[in-house]
């Protein structure tokens, strides 16, 4: 099986170099990752503007873009034939419920999926800044994304369909097992906050506290109770129903 890994939070970050040794033996693994930390870039693309391939070692490579400008260079130029899988992680921190349109790890999987390649998006639900060695406990997250890999490799996964899976920050042997979940809803508390800096000019930071609505079956839901949380995403954001209500609506215009 080729494997093709990707992440948000740079080349060098641990969690893709933990992800990297747990796949290695499922066949043959390909990284290409943004040279640098680039969480919360979404689904974001590098336009008129070129891009640099670096070859950091053999069977990795950076580049000086989005996580989705790494899948599309490897698909389309780096490799020698698109992936049989790819996922994207493991990253340092949650990617859950609404923050999933927010997320570069999740939208690596999203370029995959548009690609046609059955994609995972994982992520360890760590507190506190994701920096490069941070010290969680990857290797509960890093044994699941084996099993998962090796499973949606044999089955493959529906069309317009990525698995977000998220991964309590426990040792291995107190992980609970795996939910199938929905995505929850956060809820948004102190998002902006205002400041003054050394000058006396006024800052403004976006950040706030994840607090979430409590409801069965989401994935905030099995991560509370040490489970770890996996959501089939489709990426058809249609809404049918709103599609069928609206077909009445009279827009015709001369009113
Ligand atoms: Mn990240």
């Amino acid at each position: 099986m080729n494997i093709l890994l990707t992440n948000d939070d740079g080349v060098g970050a641990r969690g893709l170099r933990e992800l990297r040794r747990a796949l290695a033996p499922l066949g043959s693994v390909t990284v290409v990752a943004p040279d640098r930390e680039r969480s919360s870039t979404s689904h974001s693309l590098t336009l008129r503007q070129p891009l640099r391939v670096c070859r950091v070692e053999e069977g990795v490579s950076s580049v000086d873009g989005t996580p989705t400008d790494c899948v599309l260079l490897a698909v389309h130029d780096l490799l020698d034939r698109p992936p049989d899988l790819l996922v994207s992680g493991i990253n340092h921190g949650p990617n859950l419920g609404d923050d999933v349109t927010y997320s570069g790890t999740v939208a690596a999987a999203f370029e995959g999926t548009l690609l046609g390649i059955p994609s995972v998006a994982i992520s360890l639900v760590l507190d506190g800044p994701g920096c490069q060695d941070a010290p969680g406990r990857f290797d509960g997250a890093a044994g699941f994304a084996r099993r998962l890999a090796r499973q949606v490799g044999r089955e493959g996964l529906p069309p317009g369909t990525l698995l977000n899976v998220n991964v309590p920050d426990l040792p291995a042997a107190e992980l609970a097992g795996f939910r199938w979940t929905r995505l929850g809803k956060r809820v948004y508390e102190n998002v902006v906050s205002r400041g003054r800096d050394a000058r006396g000019e006024v800052y403004f930071e976006i950040g706030g506290d994840l607090t979430w609505r409590e409801e069965e079956g989401t994935d905030f839901a099995a991560l509370a109770e040490g489970f770890i949380s996996v959501t089939p995403v489709h990426l058809d954001l249609t809404d049918y129903q709103a599609l069928g209500l609206m077909r009445s609506w009279d827009l015709s215009g001369g009113g």
